[in-house]
């Protein structure tokens, strides 16, 4: 760790933790200040806000326009404050050797994966990226896994590992001697990442969701012998199988987070209530349907819309994410927390299937549908890929107890018949092993049909 910036970082997380006990109208005076610093900041050094926001620069938040990451990129280097930060020398950097140094020799630079059709490059300066570290820290205090630098903790993480990913960067900036970590990339076959961690025998796993179901199961067979204290997942939707098979296998359920590399750690798992409470104070979130109406609370949005209120460097003012979440519609009781929790995720508008429905039309189909009859199977591993309008392939890994295949496919029907969508052909095949993404992650929910005819 770059030792100069250890007792700024110590600082941010002792702050993290006063706002926690923040009365929630404590919380409501710091945002609504906080949020009246970022968008003063953003109009008079960014000249994409001050056109974007012309004659709304005293609305309220819900009244200003919805920034989306396409216009994001293609007004780059106007949205950016640093007149000498250009999207073509970002692209350059990021090409180059990664270890060698800061953008501009100030700012950390990370980019999405462009799995959504827009790769996005998103960049920090010292201070904010402070507050991403601590972000992560808090995500990990959470889980009533206490960030001491002193005592000796062995990091497992089996994700993505492109150097520009998010986890990446904060690895690099949090590796020291007492914390030792391996990255291993969750695409290698299952049998190295099984290996390298019974060598490792890591204190923390960090995994995709759908990866730690499937470590979990290595666990289960007798081939994975490792034993971590805390399991973190991200990324994807978190099923209640999933917990319990990870329980199953070491003791507890994983502590879910919720990220992103725009904006960091947004919502994590509290130890006390096991619910998944937002950041509020370091972000503001929306929940909005698809024309960006807002939604009630204890409704699911398709949409939603981030204001991270610490950005500067590159000001993100509604920036819309395609997650549909749900946010509780009463505070939380149990841990009392001043923040908002998110009580269910549905998973992206991108992991979504669009289908054709017996009224006419294109139906959205949420991946909790499949879960419903997916998870309850006794299998190691599955995953729906939709390979054209009529048509749905069923994959199955390490299946037990002689499970029908018809038995499989009829409850899916069921399932698309309650959804009211014409019912596509539906193969179950069975597969030594659930095909992963160049990224590592093996999807629940797949399609091969063009994307662009989804209704988003
Ligand atoms: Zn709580």
């Amino acid at each position: 760790m770059n030792i100069k910036i250890l007792p700024r970082l110590l600082s941010e997380i002792r702050q993290l933790r006063k706002h926690e006990t923040w009365t929630r109208a404590q919380l409501e005076a710091s945002q609504a200040d906080a949020l009246r610093q970022l968008r003063e900041y953003a109009y008079a050094h960014s000249p994409f806000y001050q056109k974007f926001h012309q004659g709304l620069t005293d609305r309220p938040l819900n009244e200003l326009p919805v920034l989306t990451k396409a216009m994001l990129m293609e007004n780059f280097d106007e949205l950016v404050t640093d007149p000498s930060i250009r999207l073509e020398k970002v692209r350059e950097f990021s090409s180059g050797n990664v270890d060698k140094q800061r953008y501009l020799d100030s700012y950390l630079v990370t980019a999405t994966s462009g799995s959504s059709g827009h790769p996005g490059f998103f960049l920090f300066n010292e201070s904010e990226w402070i507050t991403v570290i601590a972000s992560f820290a808090r995500g990990q205090e959470w889980s009533g896994a206490k960030v001491n630098l002193l005592r000796r903790r062995r990091m497992a993480t089996v994700a993505s590992i492109s150097p520009w990913h998010m986890s990446s960067q904060v690895a690099v900036t949090v590796k020291t001697p007492s914390t030792p970590s391996i990255r291993i990339a969750a695409s290698s076959p299952l049998e190295n990442i099984v290996k390298q961690l019974n060598a490792w025998q890591p204190n923390l796993l960090i995994a995709y969701a759908s990866m730690s179901r499937i470590l979990a199961e290595e666990q289960l067979a007798g081939r994975l012998h490792i034993a971590p204290e805390k399991v973190f997942t991200s990324s994807e939707v978190l099923t209640d199988e999933t917990r319990r098979r990870v329980k199953a296998a070491w003791g507890d359920e994983p502590f879910n987070q919720y990220g992103a590399t725009e904006t960091a750690d947004i919502a994590a798992e509290y130890k006390l209530c096991r619910r998944m409470h937002v950041f509020e104070d370091l972000l503001l979130v929306e929940v909005v349907d698809q024309q960006y109406r807002p939604v009630p609370r204890g409704e699911f949005g398709t949409k939603l819309l981030v204001t991270t209120l610490f950005s500067r460097t590159q000001p993100l003012i509604r920036y819309e994410m395609n997650d549909s979440v749900r946010l509780s519609a009463e505070p939380c009781s149990i841990c009392g927390l001043p923040f908002t929790f998110i009580d269910g995720v549905q998973g992206r508008m991108e992991d979504a299937l669009s289908m054709p429905g017996i009224k006419g039309g294109q139906l959205l189909i949420q991946p909790l549908v499949f879960n419903r009859v997916m998870d309850i199977l006794p299998v190691s591993g599955w995953q729906v890929v939709q390979e054209t309008d009529s048509s749905l392939t069923v994959l199955l890994s390490g299946a037990r107890n002689g499970i029908r295949d018809e038995a499989v496919s009829d409850a899916i029907r069921k399932e698309l018949t309650l959804e009211g969508a014409i019912i596509p052909l539906i193969k179950v095949q069975h597969v030594t092993e659930i095909p992963k993404s160049a990224s590592g992650k093996a999807p629940l929910i797949k399609s091969n049909v063009p994307q662009d005819r989804k209704i988003v």
